[in-house]
C-alpha cells in the first residue's frame, strides 16, 4: 500500500506540476491533445500502472477480456481502435477507459456483473467516455493540461482499483482539484451521454440493451442501506433517474430479432475463475462441492468443482472429474482446456503424455486462438521441448507484442535454449512494457555484445535504444 501511496503522490504532484509547455515536442499549446500525442502518453503510463498494481494473468480472462471490448469497439464511435488492456487484480468493481486506448478492468467486474450483458454495458459506457472524449473536452479553456489529465486520469484509475479512492481524492482536493474532479465525476449530463451512446453500442453488439438499467437497478438496492457502494459507482452514480432514462432507451431500442445476447457459458466461465481466484481454496472446494450437489447436471459448476479441487492441490480427483466434463462436452474449447490446465498442474509426465491429442484436435478447431497457443506454449516448457516452444512464442508475439507476459515467457524460453542475443532482447521488450527504461536500455547494450557484427542487427537495435530514450524522456516528465 505504501508503494501505491508513494506513487499516487507522484501523479498528483505531476498534476500539480507539470505543463504542457515543460514537454517539448508535446502539443503547440491550442490542441489539448493529439491522438498521438495520447497514445504516447498512455503508452508510458500503462507501463507504470502495470509496474505499480497487481494483475491476473490467466489467458483465458485476458483473452475474454480483449475479444469483448474490441467487438464492443467495432460498433462504438471510437475512432482508434488502437487499445491496451490491463486486468488488475482487484476484487473491487472498476473499469476504465482512458486516452491512449487504454482499457483497464478489475477482477471486481467479473464478481459483481452477473450475466454477460451486464459487464459489456460497463465496459460500452466507458468506450462512450472515451469516444466522446468527456475526458478532454471542457478543458480546452486550460490549455496546459494534457499531461496533468492523464496523470490524474491514471491516479484515479490507481485509487479506485485498490479502494483508495477517499485517499486519492483528500490529497489531490489541495491541488488540481478542476482536472481530477473532472476525471473522476463526470457531470450528470456526461454521464447520460455515455448511458446514451453505451446502450446503443450495447445493442448495435447483440447485447440485450436492458441489461444497462438491471444492472444499475440491482446495484442501487443493494448498497442503498448504508454499505459502501462500490467504486466504480462513486464515480458514476447511480440514481433512480438515471435508471429511469436507461430503461426507457431501451424500451425504445427495437428489436430486430428477439435473440439479443443475455449471457454466455463463456463468461460465466470467467466469473467462476475469477470467484477461484479470490476464494480460500477450502471455502471454494466447499462452495462448488455444495453447488454441485444441489446441481447435479450442471456442467458449469463442475468446472468450478474442477478448479477448487486444483486450488487445493487435489489433482487425482480434478483429472478424473476433468476428463469426464470433456467427453461429455468434446468439441467445447474451455472443457478441453480446463482438463489440459489440470495435466499440466499435475505436471507427471504420465499426465503430461496425454495433452498432446487433446492439443491437436483443439489446434484444429482455433488455428488462431491465442489461448490454446498459450497453453501449447506451456505444454512444451513441461515437456523441456524449449525450441519448438520458442517458435511458437515468436508467432504468438506477432500478434501480442505488447504483451509482457509473453515476452517473460520469451525470455525464460530463449535463455534456456542458449540464445543470449534474442534473450537480451526479450528482456529489454518486457521491461520497456513495464516502464523500466534504464533497465531496458542496459539490456539492450547487452544484447549488442552477442550481436557477432551482425549490421543488420545492430542497427535495430540501435532503434530501439532510441525509442527507448524518448520513452524515458516522456516517463520522466510524469515521475
Ligand atoms: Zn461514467
Amino acid at each position: 500500500m505504501r508503494t501505491i501511496l508513494s506513487f499516487l503522490s507522484t501523479l498528483i504532484l505531476a498534476a500539480n506540476c507539470l505543463a504542457i509547455d515543460d514537454l517539448p515536442g508535446l502539443g503547440d499549446g491550442s490542441n489539448l491533445s493529439t491522438p498521438k500525442q495520447e497514445y504516447q502518453l498512455g503508452r508510458a503510463l500503462l507501463g507504470i500502472l502495470r509496474n505499480e498494481l497487481g494483475q491476473i494473468r490467466d489467458p483465458l480472462l485476458k483473452d475474454f477480456v480483449e475479444t469483448s471490448v474490441y467487438k464492443l469497439a467495432e460498433t462504438s464511435q471510437l475512432q482508434d481502435r488502437n487499445l491496451e488492456f490491463i486486468i488488475i487484480d482487484s476484487n473491487q468493481i472498476n473499469a476504465f477507459a482512458a486516452p491512449g486506448g487504454i482499457v483497464g478492468v478489475n477482477g471486481g467486474i467479473f464478481l459483481h456483473a452477473q450475466t454477460e450483458a451486464e459487464y459489456a454495458s460497463i465496459m460500452a459506457h466507458e468506450l462512450a467516455h472515451l469516444s466522446q472524449r468527456h475526458y478532454v473536452r471542457g478543458l480546452e479553456a486550460q490549455q496546459k493540461l494534457q499531461i496533468p489529465l492523464m496523470a490524474a486520469i491514471l491516479a484515479g484509475a490507481v485509487a479506485a482499483a485498490v479502494g483508495e479512492y477517499n485517499i486519492g481524492m483528500a490529497a489531490i482536493a489541495t491541488g488540481q482539484a478542476a482536472a481530477f474532479q473532472n476525471v473522476q465525476s463526470f457531470s450528470r449530463q456526461r454521464e447520460q451521454e455515455a448511458d446514451r451512446i453505451g446502450i446503443t453500442n450495447l445493442a448495435k453488439s447483440g447485447y440485450d440493451p436492458h441489461a444497462m438499467p438491471s444492472m444499475f437497478e440491482r446495484m442501487l438496492r443493494q448498497y442503498r442501506y448504508g454499505e459502501k457502494a462500490p467504486e466504480f459507482f462513486l464515480t458514476h452514480p447511480i440514481t433512480e433517474s438515471r435508471i429511469a432514462d436507461t430503461k426507457g432507451r431501451a424500451l425504445q431500442i427495437i428489436p430486430e430479432q428477439n435473440n439479443r445476447k443475455k449471457d454466455s457459458l463463456a463468461y460465466q466461465i470467467m466469473r467462476i475463475r475469477t470467484q477461484i481466484h479470490y476464494d480460500e481454496a477450502a471455502n471454494a472446494l466447499k462452495k462448488f462441492t455444495d453447488l454441485t450437489t444441489q446441481n447435479p447436471n450442471s456442467d458449469l459448476y463442475r468446472y468450478g468443482y474442477v478448479l477448487a479441487l486444483l486450488a487445493d492441490n487435489q489433482f487425482d480427483k480434478a483429472f478424473k472429474l476433468s476428463s469426464e466434463l470433456q467427453k461429455k462436452n468434446p468439441n467445447n474449447i474451455y472443457f478441453n482446456l480446463l482438463k489440459i490446465e489440470v495435466l499440466l498442474k499435475s505436471n507427471t509426465s504420465d499426465k503430461l503424455n496425454k495433452i498432446a491429442p487433446l492439443l491437436q484436435s483443439l489446434l484444429k478447431q482455433y488455428p488462431n486462438n491465442y489461448v490454446v497457443k498459450q497453453y501449447q506454449v506451456d505444454y512444451l516448457i513441461a515437456k523441456q521441448n524449449f525450441n519448438a516452444a520458442n517458435k511458437l512464442l515468436n508467432e504468438i508475439l506477432l500478434d501480442r507484442s505488447d504483451d509482457p507476459e509473453v515476452w517473460q515467457q520469451s525470455a525464460e524460453v530463449r535463455g534456456k535454449i542458449g540464445d543470449l542475443l534474442e534473450l537480451h532482447r526479450a528482456q529489454a521488450e518486457y521491461l520497456i512494457l513495464y516502464a523500466e527504461y534504464n533497465q531496458a536500455l542496459q539490456q539492450l547494450e547487452l544484447a549488442k555484445n552477442y550481436s557477432a557484427g551482425n549490421l543488420q542487427v545492430l542497427a535495430k537495435i540501435d532503434n530501439r535504444i532510441q525509442q527507448t530514450l524518448k520513452l524515458r524522456e516522456i516517463a520522466k516528465q510524469l515521475k
